[in-house]
């Protein structure tokens, strides 16, 4: 590869990597596997080695995978959340264990610990009382989760004894045992909710919720595995946890301190295989130096600690036999063959189908109807086929024949250029799809109606609705017609679709499922035409003369409103008194001290909350942005201030201004 073509591959990898960052750690959705994801990662940090000038800090590989979920407030840790150096190769271990051995000397223990599969979360003691709960976030600044995690019943809300420091972070992982897991798992199928893919997305999603009196029905777990603070017992990882026992934390039980690499080896080996007898995943074993000297000795990378290493599992195997394939059709019309198996037990559950992706993978690893297969769990629910034992292949095994026409309407497929996956083209007529656009419509970030898949399936299947303009249309006896239905349900449903005429024009244009039209570029469309007319006969050069848009997003907006079918939901969701222009403002304004001032707020403040400082900007004549530019004229800076806001501003020459400068600005 030449340097063109690494710049090329590097970019593509960033951006690869940023968006399976964003379906992991804020969506709690991956769709590919951690081992995959490695892949990708190891992919990167080798390029950035090999051409060193094309290293940039802001690189996936150089910082934390960053959480961060604006519903919730940011708070900055006091002290850094790291990540961990990552391994699948037993070699990188030693070589661990060399290099430490090299760069400290004396005595080096190193403590051995089961690396926990769920959510990351550091917590704040005063005065033996729990003040806070953040995520790790980005590393710097996380979620506020407090009244979440005050509902898990293994956290201490108070401290045992008297002996603990007056203030210090305890971190851990908050994590579903399989147990509960299921549990969750079968409620939300009564419910026709799509379940959670492992226990991680589980809890993931679930510390997130919005409502703590949610997350308190389900019953979330946590293990701390490390102190940090200022006046801590002991010098030592290890001694310190076991004291944290004493103070009612919850601590692995299976902590282990370790003199040599074979001790290692030996911890890791067991765990490999007793890992199926926990009650909780597991995806590795974390290998740290025991001494806190020791460990400032050898100190930090950009992104983790030079004293740690996580040595991680291979996803499991099992081999079946495959016994015949099906072809689905997803939301967007993409098709996958799925293999039906012979049942087999995989990591505690009984696989029947698996993934085959798509045509040329099957090509690719030569698999036919009757071979023996190898299975493995990924990121997604449905585990895939990642191999055939050719030498189990029978006489009599077949060629699996890729359909022509979509299974769901017949259609033919098409594959566009540079895809690996097939198509059905026809969007506004195939079930599937006209159902995956209904359920983006109802979903929580778009118009937030409250009707589950189940119900979205059978109003679709009873011919209730075609569409989602139909949704406005019904009546609490249509509803009341359905299986699932009681009179309070149904008059639920009513009243959510009703409140969703309340939603914003930004967040009705994305509800309309445009390929490409995500939260932003809705809100930039908005902002620009003001109203769906406006935008429905707007021209190429219209479109692309606004700076976020380009070819790729005007050539989608003009394909949509050039389809009679949407046009015709349009205007079903007009008559409906759906809201498809911004409203006008009604800030009623008290003077005109800030007209032509752009206005960014960022952190939390002494006097006023955000929502306030903002209505004051509007009532002054300002205007409110979320990101800083060069546009900006001010930043008001309050508390725990992000940092890449503020090198933002500083980079653009921004002023940046406290609470009171702005009061004193509006005469306040
Ligand atoms: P990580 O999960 O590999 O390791 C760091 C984390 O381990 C810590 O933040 C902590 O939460 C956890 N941990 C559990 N037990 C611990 C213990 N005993 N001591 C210390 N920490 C412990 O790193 P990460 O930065 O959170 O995530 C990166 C990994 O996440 C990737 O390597 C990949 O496997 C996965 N990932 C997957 C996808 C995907 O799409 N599949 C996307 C992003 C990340």
């Amino acid at each position: 590869m030449n340097k063109e073509e690494a710049k090329e591959r590097i970019k593509k990898l960033r951006e690869e990597i940023e968006h399976h960052n964003y379906k992991y750690y804020v969506l709690a959705q991956p769709s590919i596997s951690d081992f995959e994801y490695d892949a990708l990662i190891n992919e990167l940090i080798q390029l950035e080695e090999q051409y060193p000038d094309l290293k940039d800090e802001h690189s996936p590989s150089q910082r934390v995978g960053s959480d961060i979920n604006k519903e919730f407030s940011q708070v900055r840790h006091r002290y850094p959340m790291y990540s961990l150096d990552n391994t699948y190769s037993p070699e990188e271990v030693t070589d661990f264990e060399t290099r430490i051995k090299k760069e400290l000397s004396g005595t080096i223990e190193y403590v051995c610990e089961l690396k926990y599969d769920g959510v990351a979360i550091a917590l704040t003691y005063r005065n033996g009382k729990l003040e806070r709960a953040v995520t790790r976030g980005d590393g710097i600044q996380g979620d506020d989760v407090t009244d979440n995690v005050k509902t898990i019943k293994s956290i201490p809300l108070n401290l045992r004894g008297l002996d603990y420091p007056a203030e210090f972070v305890i971190r851990g992982e908050i994590l579903f045992s399989h147990k509960a897991f299921e549990q969750i798992n079968r409620e939300k199928e009564k419910n026709g909710e799509t379940p959670f893919a492992n226990p991680r997305n589980a809890a993931a999603g679930t510390l997130k919720l919005q409502k703590s009196a949610m997350v308190a029905k389900r019953p979330l777990d946590c293990f701390l595995y490390s102190l940090v603070g200022t006046n801590l017992p002991y010098r030592y990882h290890y001694e310190n946890l076991i004291k944290a026992k004493e103070w009612g934390f919850k601590i692995s039980a299976q902590l282990q301190k370790c003199r040599n690499i074979d001790e290692i080896f030996d911890y890791i080996n067991y765990w490999d295989k007793e890992r199926e007898n926990l009650p909780y995943d597991i995806d590795g074993v974390v290998i740290k130096v025991n001494s806190y000297d020791q460990q400032e000795e050898l100190g930090y990378t950009a992104k983790s600690p030079r004293w740690a290493i996580a040595y991680k599992f291979k996803a499991e195997q099992a081999e079946t036999k495959l016994l015949s394939v099906d072809f689905q059709v997803g939301r967007t019309g993409a098709v996958t063959p799925v293999a039906n198996l012979k049942p087999v037990h995989l990591s505690g559950t009984i696989v029947k189908r698996a993934s085959l992706h798509n045509e040329d993978q099957i090509k690719l690893l030569d698999i036919r109807i009757k071979d023996s297969v190898y299975i493995e769990k990924g990121g997604e629910i449905i585990p895939k086929i990642v191999g055939v034992n050719k030498e189990k292949r029978p006489g009599d095994s077949q060629k699996i024949e890729f359909v022509r026409y979509c299974p769901e309407c017949g259609t033919e497929l098409v594959k566009p250029e540079g895809e690996a996956r097939h198509y059905c083209p026809h969007e506004t007529g195939c079930p599937p799809q006209i159902k995956g656009k209904i359920e983006h419509f109802v979903s929580r970030r778009a118009m937030d109606i409250e009707a589950a898949e189940a119900t979205i399936d059978a109003l679709y299947r009873k011919n209730l609705v075609k569409d989602f303009g139909d949704l406005y249309f019904l009546k609490k006896e249509d509803l009341l017609s359905l299986e699932r239905f009681a009179d309070k349900s149904a008059q639920n449903l009513i009243d959510s679709i009703e409140k969703s005429k309340e939603v914003p024009f930004p967040r009705v244009l994305y509800s309309l499922g445009i390929r490409f039209v995500g939260e932003t570029v809705a809100k930039t469309l908005a902002e620009h035409f003001q109203s769906i007319d406006k935008l429905a006969n707007a021209s190429y050069e219209d479109l692309t003369a606004i700076n976020e848009i380009g070819p790729r997003i005007a050539n989608s907006i003009l394909e949509y409103f050039k389809k009679p079918k949407n046009l015709e939901v349009i205007d079903k969701l007009k008559k409906a008194g759906v809201n498809l222009e911004m409203e006008e403002e009604t800030t009623e304004k008290i003077s005109s001290e800030l007209e032509g001032k752009t206005i960014v707020i960022s952190g939390s403040f002494e006097h006023y909350s955000r929502e306030e400082l903002k209505e004051m900007i509007q009532k002054h004549g300002g205007k409110n942005t979320s990101s800083v530019s060069s546009k900006t004229d001010y930043l008001l800076a309050g508390k725990d201030i992000g940092p890449k806001k503020m090198a933002k501003a500083k980079q653009n020459e921004v002023e940046i201004i406290s609470e009171a400068d702005f009061l004193k600005m509006i005469n306040h």
